[in-house]
């Protein structure tokens, strides 16, 4: 069982480089060390203070303004240094992209927030993390960066199992890319927890895309209900090309809940996740549908 310590009390050397490049220098030279990225440390911290884990070098990537950039003119490209708090505030997002809006506010209290970050939401590859439907749903890549070049990667791919990702040694997450959102599409996001800006028992991201009263395509995707993050992709393959009403969407979420493996640890029982998931999917398939314009 590890100790809350509530200090640091391991040895490590702390970077705080000014440039990519400076970044990219440090990740090489220590890249056979416990080296760790520290953006907001709101995950990072938490796990060096119960001392499950072990770091030799943090290099802190907060002060560096090459990643502290939104981009809107295309999509959404947010850089890994932009604090989830900023991301809200931005009105595209808030229209085009409820589903990440409305993700980043369900996610702890403002002071936890202005510290952290998508990117290390993403690498701490939590199963329960807040940011992941939304970005699987709208189709995200990472842009992963080292001195050997570059590469992108979609979220759904990036993130392999409870903590693990597909990021290599040496390698940092410099930016979140975002497609930009077809006209008549419509997302939404839901999670239940505990209490409000608890971590989730179980979340959930719908996006789709409206042809007249047919669903052209769409993604559902869990949170909280296996290993990682998982597309409902049965459920999705009953919706994509129908014509939408409410004894489908029933459907549907009665698929997606079958689908989904849960287990029962400290925040809910299997049973629970699996119950609730059919009322999620099939309330979030609603709003997710009228944001696109649809009727039922
Ligand atoms: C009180 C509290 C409440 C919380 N509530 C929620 C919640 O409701 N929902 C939720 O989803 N999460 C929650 N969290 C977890 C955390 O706040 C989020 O996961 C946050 O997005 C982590 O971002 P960060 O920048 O702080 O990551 P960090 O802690 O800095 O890093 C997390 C991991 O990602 C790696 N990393 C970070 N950035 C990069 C990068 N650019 N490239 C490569 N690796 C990188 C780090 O090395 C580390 O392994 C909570 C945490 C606390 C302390």
């Amino acid at each position: 069982m590890p100790t809350n310590t509530k200090i640091l009390t391991q040895e490590f050397e702390y970077f705080a480089p000014k440039t990519l490049e400076e970044v990219l220098d440090l990740l090489d030279r220590y890249k056979d060390k416990n080296t760790k990225i520290l953006a907001g440390g709101t995950d990072l911290l938490v796990k060096m203070k119960t001392i499950d884990l072990k770091v030799d070098y943090l290099i802190n990537i907060k002060d560096i303004s090459e990643l502290n950039f939104i981009n809107t003119d295309e999509g959404l490209k947010i850089g890994a240094a932009v604090p989830l708090s900023h991301i809200e505030k931005i009105e595209k997002v808030k229209t085009k992209y409820p589903a990440l809006y409305e993700g980043i506010k369900s996610m702890a209290a403002i002071a936890i927030r202005n510290m952290g970050t998508i990117p290390g939401n993403i690498c701490n590859a939590s199963p329960a993390g807040d940011t992941v439907p939304p970005l699987i749903a709208y189709g995200a890549e990472v842009k992963l960066v080292s001195r050997r070049g570059e590469r992108t990667v979609l979220v759904e791919d990036f993130i392999t199992g409870v903590g693990e990702t597909i990021i290599k040694a040496g390698e940092l997450v410099t930016q979140v890319n975002i497609p930009e959102i077809n006209k008549n599409s419509g997302s939404a996001f839901s999670k239940k927890s505990r209490v409000k800006a608890d971590i989730a028992k179980i979340n959930l991201a719908i996006w789709l895309e409206r042809e007249g009263n047919l669903c052209k395509d769409c993604k559902i995707v869990l949170g909280s209900v296996f290993t990682k993050v998982v597309r409902a992709k049965k459920a999705e393959d009953l919706l994509k090309g129908q014509a939408v009403n409410t004894d489908l969407i029933i459907e549907i979420a009665k698929k997606a809940s079958e689908e989904i493996k849960p287990i029962d640890d400290v925040r809910s029982t299997a049973e629970y996740r699996t119950d609730i998931a059919k009322v999620m999917v099939e309330d979030t398939i609603k709003i997710a549908w009228e944001r696109a314009g649809g009727e039922l």
